[in-house]
């Protein structure tokens, strides 16, 4: 029997320590802390990976401090549109949505998309179609209304920019209160004690995003991608960049034709190719063996990760 392990991240960007108070880095630290709990008491009593990533990313979606579910940032015309995709290492099954409103978890569906469709990917009034089909939970503009986010539309539109959660032109008061810029996608890898691996992604994209833009957590292969030969993968950062050198993929790939270990595929696509592009963000990272690799080319990446009789590792900074 395998031992199991799993990784989430919360979001890459500029997160200094300087700017960031005590209050706000222990209420990040027990939000990623209850997410890798809820993924592992599956994992522990011999549930699946696939089960596993969806609820600590149910968790984390859940929590208004990151960008996905709950706290999903506004689009230009103020509205919530998320993206979410989940696939399974074990058959190279997928699903995903994109654009989607009002829905509690966008994680969930995705997986019904999967488990319910003949499709893959469901996006934006059609997918909303199948999640009244498939009952999953709405919740109403109240429930996704947060101030700061509303803030951060106003900025954006302002300056007729798009911001990638919390960029450096955010408000002021904004930058005051977290000193940050961010992308705060969230996401989950995890491992199983029947060595199989599974990876999940779910995000509300890029504040003021308009035109029913979509970025790469709900393309499998680009922000999201897991194979029980290689390795499972959920990324955060700059979309267009990720779609572009389809980030997931790239690193499965490296190892399968290559036969480079999870560090020098992630090495490569994070420090190198990634950087050269532009492309500001980072990646979970897990193999077949239980390796956990967690590389960002940004200040930082909220994260943390747990192995079966090892400590939790929780980390924010470079
Ligand atoms: N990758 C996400 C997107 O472009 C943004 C993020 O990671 O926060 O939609």
């Amino acid at each position: 029997m395998n031992n199991y392990a799993l990784a989430i991240h919360g979001g890459a960007g500029t997160i200094l320590q300087s700017t960031m108070t005590p209050e706000k880095e222990l209420a990040y630290k027990n939000g990623l802390q209850d997410a890798i709990e809820a993924g592992e008491s599956i994992l522990k009593s011999g549930g699946s990976a696939f089960d596993a990533v969806e609820s600590a990313i149910i968790q984390l979606e859940n929590n208004p401090l990151f960008n996905a579910g709950k706290g999903a940032v506004f689009t230009n015309t103020g509205t919530h549109e998320m993206d979410a995709s989940i696939m399974n290492g074990k058959d190279l099954m997928a699903g995903a949505i994109a654009g989607v409103q009002g829905v509690k978890n966008p994680i969930s569906l995705a997986r019904a998309v999967m488990e319910k469709s003949e499709h893959v990917l469901l996006t934006g009034n059609g997918a909303m179609e199948f999640a009244k089909k498939v009952n999953a939970p709405f919740e109403n503009e109240e429930y996704f209304f947060v101030q700061l986010r509303y803030d951060q539309l106003q900025q954006a539109k302002q300056s007729n920019s798009m911001i990638l959660d919390h960029t450096e032109d955010n408000p002021d008061s904004y930058r005051e209160e977290h000193g940050e810029k961010k992308f705060g996608t969230v996401g989950c890898v995890a491992l199983d004690l029947q060595g199989n691996l599974a990876a999940g992604t779910s995000t509300g994209g890029m504040t003021n995003k308009k035109f029913g833009r979509v970025g790469d957590s709900s393309i499998i292969g680009a922000g999201t991608y897991a194979n029980n030969n290689t390795c499972a993968i959920s990324c955060t950062g700059h979309g267009e960049l990720f779609i572009r050198s389809v980030v997931a993929y790239d690193i499965s790939c490296l190892m399968e034709y290559k036969n480079l270990s999870l560090k020098e595929a992630c090495d490569i696509v994070v420090m190198d190719k990634l950087v050269k592009i532009g492309g500001e963000g980072g990646l979970i990272a897990l193999d077949a063996k239980g390796n956990i690799v967690l590389p960002f080319n940004s200040d930082g990446m909220y994260r943390a990760s747990k192995k079966q009789n090892e400590e939790i590792f929780i980390g924010i900074y470079k």
